[in-house]
């Protein structure tokens, strides 16, 4: 098997040749949703960046086995080792069971990520799944020296390991300031510095989700699932492991202090991150009103949006910024999204109208799918793609107009060019047409209301000609008269 794809690694700061070692096996782990609210927009870029990684890998001839975890306990409020859990505070909030607050918002990712397009993984490991493999990883790291017990939880000695490894290697973060700007804790608090983090936590009387542990009753660290998990289903070296920036300090810096502490190796080859999401230039947050969640850009329905944005137009957006810049969202920009994606799905259509009047091939259109490769193999630069699709589309509108001669190989191969690229790579459906027998009924409909303006167009009606135009112009509908009849459709 030929390798030529390329990434950046963040631990390294280089992109490189990128070649999963196990090859033809691939392993990726890539951190998943802490399931205690509705899905939004940072759940959407990582989940679509890997989507790309794990359908290109595929693509190359890999046998990827794609786990992304849930996060359903041991994250508490303020990321740190303190505070209540995320899911038991929306429990006793909404008055649920803990597992029925996962259960619930679970369901709504799954769902927002399946109108993505976002396929789902090989596996969907939950963290209160794998309280054993935990347990068994606190064990490991207590007798390879770097743990200490207090209180009956345990916490990872920082500042021990980073006398024998690097700890901060991904962050870049500089340990000796972090030591020296943390004072040590005066014997009030369980830590003994306050940059050590917490591997197992005994529950207070009141906290609602503990297990028996050799310690205490309690809960796992917010970072232990990870390394568990990945060393579980992966094996103690695998291949790539992603998430968004956010994550890089402390998650993954620490998720690489416990692998090697209790295996002695790093466990990750390659550490791949999405950049972040902006809308309108500020930070998402909560306190600026500018939340919005996946289903209200679905629906429309919040005071920032001035219309609906389907799924497609999300993805096709997301895509159009390479993973390692930033996105941001306006309405705007959307628009602009969301009309080239209109364009596109339009040319598509058009290829099975175009007509053989050349003989020879169109050296332009055959480098189309081998520029695109070439970009995908380049860090997964998903904008050139794009570019080389609209490139296209100048050609087949050419080709329409009567401005260019195609055979059919170029009419074969720009169709095979969209239905790799555009369909299978990145991803994209036409939503409005896709297996949907809801739309060929409605499609039929409008067929049938312009057949009766045609009608009454040819008896000199013009009150009803016209008021069917007016109404389905109205509605959204673009309608433009042919020489044939007539075409029509609905602009957004
Ligand atoms: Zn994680």
């Amino acid at each position: 098997m030929e390798h030529l794809l390329s990434i950046y690694n963040t631990l390294s700061r280089q992109t490189e040749q990128f070649i999963p070692l196990n090859s033809p096996f691939a392993g990726l782990y890539v951190c998943g949703p802490t399931v205690y609210g509705d899905p939004h927009l940072g759940h959407a870029r990582p989940a679509i960046t890997f989507d790309i990684l794990f359908r290109y890998l595929t693509h190359l001839g890999y046998k990827v086995r794609y786990v992304r975890n849930i996060t359903d306990v041991g994250h508490l409020v303020n990321d740190a080792d303190s505070g209540e859990d995320k899911i038991a505070k929306q429990a006793r909030f909404e008055n649920l069971e803990p597992m029925e607050v996962v259960q619930f918002y679970l369901n709504r990712y799954h769902k927002a990520m399946e109108a993505l397009n976002v396929l789902p993984p090989s596996i969907e490991p939950h963290a209160s799944g794998h309280i054993i493999e935990q347990i068994q990883l606190v064990k490991d790291i207590i007798k390879s020296g770097f743990a200490y017990e207090s209180a009956g939880s345990i916490y990872f000695d920082v500042e021990k390991y980073n006398k024998q490894y690097n700890y901060g290697v991904l962050s870049g973060r500089n340990i000796d300031d972090m030591l020296s700007t943390t004072r040590k804790l005066d014997g009030q608090e369980e830590k003994r510095r306050n940059i050590d983090f917490a591997l197992w936590k005994k529950a207070s009387p009141e906290h609602i989700m503990r297990w028996q542990s050799p310690w205490s009753e309690g809960f796992p660290g917010w970072h232990l699932e990870c390394s568990a998990m990945s060393r579980k289903y992966l094996g103690e070296v695998f291949d790539i492991h992603g998430g968004g920036m956010d994550l890089i300090f402390p998650h993954h810096e620490c998720e690489i202090a416990q692998s090697v502490a209790a295996g002695g190796k790093q466990a990750v080859r390659y550490w791949m991150h999405n950049n972040m999401i902006t809308i309108n230039g500020q930070k998402m947050g909560k306190s600026l009103n500018n939340f919005i969640n996946l289903e209200q850009f679905f629906t429309g329905s919040h005071s920032l949006l001035t219309q609906a944005y389907s799924a497609m137009t999300i993805r096709f957006f997301i895509l159009q910024a390479h993973y390692r810049s930033t996105v941001d969202f306006s309405n705007e920009a959307l628009q602009a999204s969301e009309k080239g994606l209109i364009r596109l799905m339009e040319a598509y259509d058009n290829i099975g109208r175009l007509t053989v009047s050349a003989q020879t091939e169109n050296e332009t259109i055959k480098a189309f799918a081998a520029k695109s490769s070439e970009a995908m193999n380049d860090d997964l630069n998903t904008p050139t793609v794009i570019a080389q699709l609209f490139e296209s589309v100048h050609i087949i509108n050419q080709s329409l107009a009567g401005q260019m001669d195609l055979s059919q190989e170029d009419i074969d191969e720009l169709r095979r060019f969209f239905n790799l690229f555009l369909f299978d790579l990145l991803g994209m459906k036409n939503s409005q047409k896709d297996g949907n027998a809801s739309y060929e009924a409605f499609s039929k409909a409008v067929d049938m209301l312009l057949e009766v303006r045609m009608q009454a167009k040819q008896n000199k009606d013009w009150t009803t000609s016209d008021k069917i135009r007016n109404e389905l112009t109205a509605l959204g509908f673009e309608i433009k008269d042919t020489k044939d009849g007539f075409e029509w459709r609905l602009s957004r």
